[in-house]
Parts: C-alpha cells; sequence; structure tokens
C-alpha cells in the first residue's frame, strides 16, 4: 500500500475489526444489509449496469460490489482496509461472481484508471474520511465523460445525530459506539458544492429512510437522515 493521506488510520482498524462478520446480516453490517437493494436499484435505475465498468470507493466486504457485478457490471473493488478486502475476496468463492478487488486508495485509482468507469460509487465513506473535497476530486477523476457518480452518506441534521448515533449506536446498538462522528456528517448543499467544483452536475439527490424495527428500506423525499445522490460528468 502506498501513502495515502487522506486516511485516518483509526478508522479503517475500526472497520477491519468487523471484516469477518461484514456478511452476516444480523451482525454490525445489518444496516449496510438492510440499504443495499435499495442503493442497487438507485444505481440500477440510471445506469445501463451489464458491461459496464463500475469502481465501487470504499467497498468493505463487498456488499454492492457482488450485486453490481450480479447485474452484469465489471466491478473494481477499492479499500484501505486489508482484512476487509480479504472478506470480500473470499466471498466470491461462495458467491461465483468476479470483482477485482484491491487495497488500495481512491488517489491510487484515479492516477491509474483516470477517466476509465462508466460510474462510480462511494457509499457511507465520505463521512469517514478527513478530506472529503479530495475524494470527491478521485472519485470525479475516475469518471469517464458522461460517467456518473453515485455517492450515499449521512446528513449533519439533528435527526442524523439521533438515528445514525444516538439510535443506532446507543439505543438500539446495531452499531458499534464511535462508528460515526457527527461533525463529519456532511449537508446535500455543502456536497454539491464539492460536486460542482470538482466539475460534477447535480442529478438527484433523494432521502433513504431506513426503518431498523422491520428492515424495511426504501428511498424517500425526505433527505434528513441518510441520503444518496446521483451527479455526471459533463461529456
Ligand atoms: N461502501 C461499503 C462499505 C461502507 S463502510 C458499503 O456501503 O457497503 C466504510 C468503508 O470505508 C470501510 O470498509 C472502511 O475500511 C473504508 N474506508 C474508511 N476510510 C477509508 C479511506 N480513507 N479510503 C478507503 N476506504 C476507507
Amino acid at each position: 500500500m502506498q501513502s495515502a493521506p487522506n486516511v485516518s488510520p483509526s478508522e479503517i482498524a475500526r472497520f477491519d475489526q468487523l471484516a469477518a462478520r461484514w456478511w452476516d446480516p444480523d451482525g454490525e453490517s445489518r444496516p449496510l444489509h438492510d440499504l443495499n437493494p435499495v442503493r442497487a436499484a438507485y444505481v440500477a435505475a440510471r445506469v445501463e449496469l451489464h458491461g459496464a465498468k463500475v469502481a465501487d470507493v470504499g467497498c468493505g466486504g463487498g456488499l454492492l460490489s457482488e450485486t453490481l457485478a450480479r447485474a452484469g457490471a465489471r466491478v473494481t473493488g477499492v479499500d484501505l482496509g486489508e482484512r476487509v478486502i480479504e472478506t470480500a475476496q473470499l466471498h466470491l468463492h461462495e458467491s461465483n461472481l468476479q470483482v477485482d478487488y484491491r487495497v488500495q486508495s481512491s488517489t491510487e485509482l484515479a492516477a491509474s484508471e483516470a477517466a476509465s468507469f462508466d460510474a462510480v460509487c462511494c457509499m457511507e465513506l465520505i463521512e469517514h474520511v478527513p478530506d472529503p473535497a479530495a475524494l470527491v476530486n478521485d472519485l470525479a477523476a475516475m469518471l469517464k465523460p458522461g460517467g456518473r457518480l453515485f455517492l450515499s452518506t449521512l446528513n449533519r441534521t439533528p435527526a442524523a445525530f439521533g438515528a445514525a448515533i444516538v439510535g443506532a449506536e446507543y439505543v438500539m446498538r446495531l452499531l458499534p459506539r464511535g462508528t460515526h462522528h457527527y461533525a463529519q456528517f456532511l449537508k446535500p448543499s455543502e456536497l454539491a458544492r464539492l460536486l460542482r467544483r470538482a466539475g460534477l452536475e447535480l442529478e438527484d439527490v433523494s432521502g433513504l429512510a431506513y426503518n431498523p424495527l422491520n428492515r424495511k428500506a426504501w428511498l424517500s423525499r425526505i433527505t434528513s437522515v441518510n441520503y444518496v445522490l446521483c451527479a455526471r460528468k459533463p461529456t
């Protein structure tokens, strides 16, 4: 692994500790399992996945990477967690899918495969990096002209504080305490500015609603907790 300044090592260590249980739908990745079908459908509604070249940045154990690969995409998944990438690679033996998983930073992937992806996904990562603007620039650099970026994260609102930190980490104990840092949550308007500065055009912002009790997730107009967006690189 080359040096990667836009990373917080304690964050990588936290996710690596969860690696072995990543594919357990009742483990700590449970919210990711529950949100995955909705966000995959969001991507599939906006990109012809069959044959598309797709990057999944901060892919973790590969929940979204596998869903995209199953839909016929040629997926490259990168993450700086060595154990989560090992888990993702091992799981391919169970799923019989092909994904090119690498321990690599977004900056390295952007440099080695500039302007080469039809779609770039970056789900639930940006709230864990020290420099969100640098991450957005890397994601933009990977996209082909006309390609689309999909990004999901948590809004910086009292509702998100209540749901993602108090609710998920303390009350329901779905996530380990310390998983999220409120100050790193981004408002859609702030993310929109970063996207614009990176030369991307925002096409849609949708709320990702989630009921942890019945484990249902759906797209919503309400963006105050989780949201997903789509932005396009102009041709
Ligand atoms: N995108 C996946 C996983 C989200 S969890 C999903 O939504 O299913 C966040 C992931 O980001 C973890 O796997 C963690 O190892 C990774 N990560 C955290 N900081 C990172 C960084 N600076 N660069 C790359 N990956 C990072």
